[in-house]
């Protein structure tokens, strides 16, 4: 009796996706099944391009469809992606920014521990794994887009009293930074800083956006608060440098997400150690320090990046692209970060029920 189709989803309900802890058929993963004389074709649908076990999904696939016999001589998988809408995106009212499936803040405890930086190249690395990407600068007080995102001599443009977005390294972008003096300080008063933020935030002709990427300022301030009242959030990603006093600071930003029914998606150490031209890694910082407190506090921790001085030198040039095509190494490690971000983004929009977010000030 030759192989039969439905024999071959019966396999593929064998094959659970590893993040997600249910299989490919009750997920509605598997889009397509053909065979013909010993060939299996398949369209497989992931949450994210940026899937960061593709690899393991192909391999526990084709493991149970020879597990069927030696009939089966070879498996076409294709593979395509659909970003889920978050539950919170879904639920909101009167939600601002109707095309964007998931917004995620990146914060920090404090400044200079890298998180624009991050924020940016976790855009970037989105994009080029096939997701449509925006990235806003709501670090209304110290905008650095603008540098390292080459913004420099480009002209902000407006539609019907709304921002049309930079569209630049394969995202969408807005800033405050390019519509101040880049010298000139910016004091704002609380309820300055949340109209500032409100207005770019829902102001911007973001349209579809499988991610919206938002670089806030660093600490606990007000712009976070306002965020998520005005914003429905997936979740945030905190930055931190692996020294104690830097988790200290990581620490409070955690729960300040938490009190705001944010979920802390992941913690990513930045800094975590030098190469030498000697080849050695120095743990200048103490590396590590980042993943423990992640455990500590029982948040995911979403991997590392070294002090790289190409990526310095890229973002002073406003030229992230380079981050990913000229250093392997360092496309590694940041690449590792976007996808397990993408992963802990697919397992909360499939899992988390949503609940209103209630905010007790005391
Ligand atoms: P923050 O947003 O936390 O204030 P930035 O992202 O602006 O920090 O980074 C501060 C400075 O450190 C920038 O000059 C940036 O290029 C540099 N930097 C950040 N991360 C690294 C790294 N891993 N290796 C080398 N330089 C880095």
């Amino acid at each position: 009796m030759p192989i039969t189709k439905e024999q071959i989803t019966e396999q593929l309900r064998k094959v659970n996706d590893p993040e997600l802890h249910r299989d490919l058929v009750t997920l509605n993963m598997v889009k397509k099944v053909g065979y013909c004389d010993g060939i299996v074709s398949l369209t497989i649908e992931l949450t994210t391009p940026a899937c960061p076990l593709k690899d393991k999904i192909k391999a526990d696939i084709e493991a149970a469809l020879h597990a069927l016999g030696d009939e089966i001589k070879t498996i076409n998988i294709e593979f395509t992606a659909q970003v889920q809408q978050s539950p919170q995106s879904k639920a909101a009212q009167n939600n601002p920014v109707p095309g964007v499936k998931n917004i995620i803040a990146v914060g920090a405890g404090k400044g200079g521990v890298g998180k624009s930086t991050i924020a940016l190249n976790i855009a970037v690395g989105l994009a080029r794994a096939g997701a449509s990407v925006g990235l806003l600068d709501g670090d209304i007080y110290g905008p650095s887009m603008p540098t390292l995102l080459g913004l420099a001599g480009m002209e902000l443009k407006g539609h019907n009293n709304r921002f049309i977005p930079f569209e630049v390294h394969g995202i969408k972008a807005m800033t405050i930074g390019v519509m101040v003096e880049p010298e000139k300080p910016l004091i704002w008063r609380g309820p300055m800083a949340h109209g500032a933020f409100r207005d770019l935030a829902t102001r911007t002709e973001w349209g579809t956006l499988d991610y919206l990427v938002i670089d806030l300022p660093p600490g606990t301030g007000d712009v976070p608060l306002t965020m998520s009242q005005i914003l429905p959030l997936t979740g945030a990603v905190v930055v931190c440098t692996p020294q104690k006093v830097a988790q200290d600071d990581a620490r409070r930003a955690v729960r300040m997400f938490q009190q705001l029914d944010i979920e802390v998606l992941g913690v990513v150490e930045n800094m975590s150690y030098f190469i030498g031209d000697d080849g050695k890694e120095y743990d200048i910082f103490g590396r590590g320090g980042a993943e423990t407190m992640a455990q500590e506090m029982g948040v995911p921790f979403l991997g590392t990046v070294p002090i790289n001085m190409a990526l310095r030198r890229n973002s002073d040039a406003g030229d992230p692209t380079s981050n990913f095509t000229r250093d392997p190494k360092l496309c590694k490690e940041l690449d590792a970060v976007v996808r397990n971000l993408a992963g802990q983004i697919s397992v909360h929009d499939m899992n988390t029920q949503y609940l209103q977010p209630t905010i007790s000030i005391t």
